[in-house]
């Protein structure tokens, strides 16, 4: 738990909403339809809709309302994404025919002022007082279980008919030599910066890494990204990935992937990190290190083993496919249960919970169709299944591509660096997964998820009228493709003979 620096205007405006000062914990209101441990997405989306629907519910949190998406992880890192678009922008611009005569360059104090601004803004959906007011008793407190039915903050005691875990996930301390001693950023810390730093090295190529170090660069940072796999956003498709490298290496990103780091060394000229790299060592030199990889379930002091809930301090509670705990009175929702870490799967389970908990649904988590995406530039979208898990299960799969260069708005836009790929079950227009590269792919892959959750084919989404022109008309070029694929010999034959006959 880190605390928000700078103490300005902003930051006091985000702690008077998602942590008041003077904040007094009410009086417990006997047995709660609901206790809600950590107000995080999952925790707030919990508690907000079950009190509009009745429920007596309480709301314990021990740090900031919120939780990461608002203090430390989306709001914060798309504003300062925001602003290092500009500066691409900027730079790009004489691809467009516009000059720009002084060269570009991003105040980063203003930067992340902005962010701290916009932060604060927005920082009222989740305040303790806006709770209250929906009629939520909101506990500021570390949390824990006391038994199967009762929660304790601090000597307040909450019962319980069903409470739900919510306490989300940190940032993994990595394991390497002297990184402690050296001291280094996570993503709680890295946006109380305000000064750039000079040098920075980027531990890990996942979402968080690859986002935060091309907006880091791109804010005029020297910036090294070093990960242990073959390629970027190891689970994502590899064209995509293959996208994204080019992209760094056009931002100046030093790239080191296949690499471990040994061991960070403290000298007087900064933080000396070795670099393996094909059994290769190099070392640099940086003066901040931002670790971007991984994330471990919250699940350690919260009295599980009193109140019967198992899990793993890796994989975080264990659920079954109706978020129940194995206190079947316990449900849980986001980060601390589900693999895929998001604030739409926090949102998406925590009503799962209201509906399994207060009202006997049978709702399931592998009912969900999940989207995401990683807002680099270009974004990179994905929406179903994994190739992997595709491959798993045995499922022969069809796979229909457009480019963006064959796509007229892209091509005006100078975007032509990009693609939608959509796979189909074999033999069907089914779709099972898809991913979008694409400026704004994070915009686009909402229509491929409407159409797996309504079980609507490629052959319906050949149909949809788009605007001209769009980037989003790749979707339904996609479509059109799958339909030419039904165009089979003996129909062409039956046409043509129509159409002779016809003449
Ligand atoms: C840098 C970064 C960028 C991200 N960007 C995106 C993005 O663009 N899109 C996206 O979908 N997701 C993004 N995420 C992921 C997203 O932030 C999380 O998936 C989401 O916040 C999970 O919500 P949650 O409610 O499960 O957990 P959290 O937000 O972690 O909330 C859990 C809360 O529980 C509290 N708590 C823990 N233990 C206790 C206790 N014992 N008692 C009381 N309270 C407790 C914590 O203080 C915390 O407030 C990003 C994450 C990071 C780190």
């Amino acid at each position: 738990m880190s605390a928000l620096l700078p103490d300005d205007e902003y930051n006091r405006v985000l702690m008077e909403n998602v942590h008041p000062p003077q904040w007094r914990n009410p009086e417990p209101a006997g047995r709660y339809n609901l206790v809600v441990l950590g107000a995080g997405t999952a925790g707030l989306v919990t508690a907000a809709g079950a009190a509009g629907l009745g429920a007596r519910v309480a709301l314990v949190e021990r740090h900031l309302m919120g939780g990461d998406c608002l203090n430390y992880g989306c709001v914060p890192s798309k504003s300062i994404i925001r602003s290092s678009r500009a500066i691409g922008e900027v730079r790009d611009a004489d691809r467009l025919g516009v000059r720009i005569p002084v060269g570009v360059e991003a105040d980063f104090r203003a930067v992340m002022e902005r962010m701290r601004r916009v932060r604060a803004e927005i920082s009222h959906h989740d305040s303790a007082r806006r709770f209250r007011e929906l009629g939520v008793d909101v506990f500021l407190g570390e949390g824990r279980f006391a038994g199967p039915d009762k929660v304790e903050v601090g000597d307040t005691v909450l019962r319980f008919a069903k409470a739900v875990i919510a306490t989300g996930a940190r940032p993994v301390d990595p394991p390497i030599e002297g990184l402690a001693q050296a001291g280094y950023l996570t993503n709680e810390t890295v946006f109380s910066l305000s000064d750039r730093p000079r040098r920075l090295l980027v531990l890990g190529g996942g979402p968080i890494g690859c986002e935060l170090a091309q907006a880091v660069r791109r804010l005029g940072s020297e910036v090294i990204i070093a990960g242990r796999a073959p390629q970027f956003l190891p689970r994502e498709d590899q064209d995509a990935a293959a996208i994204l490298a080019r992209a760094f290496q056009r931002d100046g990103i030093d790239i080191r992937l296949k690499t471990t780091i040994s061991r960070i060394v403290v000298a007087a000229e900064g933080k000396k990190a070795h670099l393996i790299t094909d059994g290769r060592e190099d070392v640099v030199t940086v003066d901040e290190i931002l670790a971007g990889a991984g994330r471990a379930p919250n699940v350690e002091d919260l009295g599980l083993e009193a109140a019967g809930v198992a899990y793993d301090t890796r994989l975080g509670v264990t659920v079954n496919d109706f978020l129940q705990t194995t206190n079947h009175a316990i449900y849980a929702a986001g980060d601390v249960c589900l693999a895929h870490k998001f604030t739409h799967t926090a949102d998406a389970t925590a009503r799962i919970v209201i509906q399994n908990a207060l009202f006997r649904g049978r709702k399931k988590l592998s009912g969900l169709t999940i989207p995401w995406c990683t807002y680099t530039d270009q974004e990179i979208a994905h929406v179903g299944l994994y190739e992997r898990q595709a491959r798993e299960k045995g499922m022969e799969v069809d796979t229909f591509t457009r480019q963006l260069s064959e796509v007229d708005r892209a091509i005006a836009d100078g975007e032509e660096e990009g693609f939608v790929k959509v796979h189909v079950r074999r033999g069907s227009d089914e779709i099972l997964w898809a991913t979008i590269v694409a400026r704004h792919a994070g915009e686009m892959i909402s229509e491929i998820t409407l159409a797996m959750v309504g079980k609507i084919g490629l052959r319906t989404l050949a149909t949809v009228i788009h605007p001209y022109p769009t980037q989003a008309e790749a979707i339904k070029q996609v479509a059109d493709a799958y339909n030419r694929t039904r165009l089979t010999p003996f129909i062409q034959g039956v046409f043509r003979r129509w159409l002779e006959w016809t003449r």
